[in-house]
C-alpha cells in the first residue's frame, strides 16, 4: 500500500473510532473493544509510513547512529529500512 492510500485508510479507521465515541454518548454499550481494534490497525499502518531518523554522529566510530522516531531506540551502524525494535519504516536521508 502506498503512503496516500495508507493515510486514507488511517482516516477511515479514525472516523470509525469517532463514530464509536459518538455512539457511546448515546448508548449504554461499552465500545472500548471496537475502538481498541481500530486503534491497533492505525498503529500498525502508521509504522508503514516512512519517518525520518534522527541521525547523530559518533566521533569515536565511523558509524552512523540514528534514533527511531517512534520508539526512540538507537540504531547503530546499519541503515535499515525498518526499525528492528518496533517495525517503524525509516528514512535515513
Ligand atoms: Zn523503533
Amino acid at each position: 500500500m502506498n503512503e496516500p492510500n495508507l493515510k486514507a485508510f488511517i482516516m477511515i479507521q479514525q472516523n470509525a473510532i469517532d463514530s464509536y465515541k459518538q455512539m457511546a454518548l448515546e448508548d449504554e454499550y461499552d465500545y472500548s473493544k471496537e475502538i481498541n481494534q481500530h486503534q491497533d490497525i492505525i498503529d500498525a499502518l502508521e509504522k508503514q509510513i516512512t519517518k525520518p531518523v534522527q541521525i547523530k554522529n559518533i566521533k569515536s566510530q565511523d558509524k552512523k547512529y540514528g534514533v527511531c522516531p517512534s520508539c526512540k531506540r538507537g540504531i547503530v551502524g546499519e541503515e535499515s529500512v525498518y526499525c528492528k525494535f518496533c517495525g517503524q519504516k525509516l528514512n535515513w536521508n
